[in-house]
């Protein structure tokens, strides 16, 4: 889950029914729901979002507010992009790199403020309502995801970030901010809000101008993505509750497995170049049950199949991962990242046509990883 919902650039790019320049010609005070302390939006600011600019939300006092205390990382800066603010790096990012450890509120507060204090010391407030926020699918109610100053980074089509969910208290979110690409000092840090928010209800992106080459034309919410789309942004998920509506929503013929509440005792998923297979986390005697298995029987075989781990997805390939059967493709379900292996540590046993038994054909270590053959 990460959300850049609050943040006013975020919305930068939503398609302006105002001409440009009327827009950055209209008031300030025509955003009554913000306010900057010790500075002022750009002048454009009303062009990021004229619907916006129409509300109005009566402000709260500052004291009634919550406030959100952030710190932005030295390798980051707010700054002035061509419909408002943005992030940008200060510092080159390199791929895989973990960019920053991001928190958001998770409140049902209509209104709240961010303070940010910058790697130089100096502390900036700002004001926003929460029109912009994500609501949180995990909680009960109208609880949203409120943003600090990651709320300013824009949306792409093609995201140089990526930001899975790590852990989470009654009120707060946390989640560990990753770059995709090399990210060169100056680049605009951009993220694809598809892949954290399933309808964007109410801030819709209808005309996208992020630019991309791969840019989709609109940012409506994962749900809209065509099912390839959807396929391409799995590495870039955000958070298992979009799968799982996914799958609920029935639009795709799809389903999802996960990994996580599935593995047996003493056995976990480990990553193995750029796929998974399994460790064992416990040490097992020569002959002693490692784990019991049921399969699934897949009949469809335009069924597509995601398995999920510690916010990674991945595409069960049943070329790969699945047992050709009379009628049916017999899937192991997270068994079927277990490697092959000439000589393999574990020997199987089936008790019916889909449930088996997993022995350690020998003393195994935890940490090994475990093999078939
Ligand atoms: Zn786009
Ligand atoms: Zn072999």
């Amino acid at each position: 889950v990460c959300g850049f919902g609050q943040g006013p650039a975020q919305r930068q790019k939503i398609a302006s029914s105002v001409p440009a320049m009327a827009a950055a010609a209209a008031p300030f005070v025509s955003m009554p729901a913000v306010s900057v302390h010790e500075a002022s939006w750009p002048a454009g600011f009303d062009k990021i979002s004229p619907a916006l600019a129409a509300l109005t939300v009566a402000a709260l006092a500052l004291e009634e507010r919550l406030i959100f205390d952030t710190e932005l990382p030295e390798s980051l800066e707010v700054a002035d992009c061509a419909y408002g603010r943005c992030l940008k790096a200060v510092k080159a990012i390199r791929k895989g790199e973990l960019v920053y450890k991001g928190e958001c509120l998770l409140s049902d507060a209509k209104a709240y403020s961010f303070r940010v204090r910058s790697a130089s010391g100096s502390v900036k407030t700002y004001d926003v309502d929460n029109l912009n926020s994500v609501w949180d699918a995990k909680s009960a109610g109208e609880v949203r995801q409120l943003y600090g100053w990651d709320g300013f980074m824009n949306h792409s089509c093609d995201p140089n970030i990526r930001c899975p969910e790590t852990s989470r208290t009654a009120d707060r979110l946390f989640y560990d901010v990753f770059a995709l690409r090399d990210i060169e000092v100056g680049d605009e840090l951009l993220c694809d809000y598809a892949v954290f928010d399933w309808e964007c209800d109410g801030h819709a992106i209808e005309e996208c101008l992020c630019g991309s080459p791969k840019c989709r034309g609109s940012m409506r919410g994962f749900k809209h993505l065509t099912f390839q789309q959807k396929l391409a942004a799995l590495p870039h998920l955000e958070e298992d509750s979009l799968m799982h509506r996914w799958v609920a929503s029935q639009v795709d013929a799809v389903s999802y497995l996960d990994l996580a509440a599935l593995m047996p005792q003493g056995v976990d998923v480990a990553e193995y170049g750029e796929g998974w297979e399994l460790v064992a986390t416990r040490d097992f005697k020569a002959g002693e049950l490692v784990f019991r298995n049921t399969s699934t029987a897949v009949t469809d075989p335009r069924t597509t199949i995601v398995m999920g781990m510690r916010g990674k997805y991945r595409v069960a390939d049943f070329e790969e991962h699945g047992i050709k059967r009379e009628g049916y493709v017999e899937f192991p379900s997270f068994d079927a990242l277990m490697n092959h292996s000439c000589d393999p540590n574990t020997a199987q046993r089936y008790l019916s046509e889909l449930d088996y038994e997993v022995r350690a054909a020998r003393d195994i270590r935890a940490g090994d990883r475990i093999t078939c053959d």
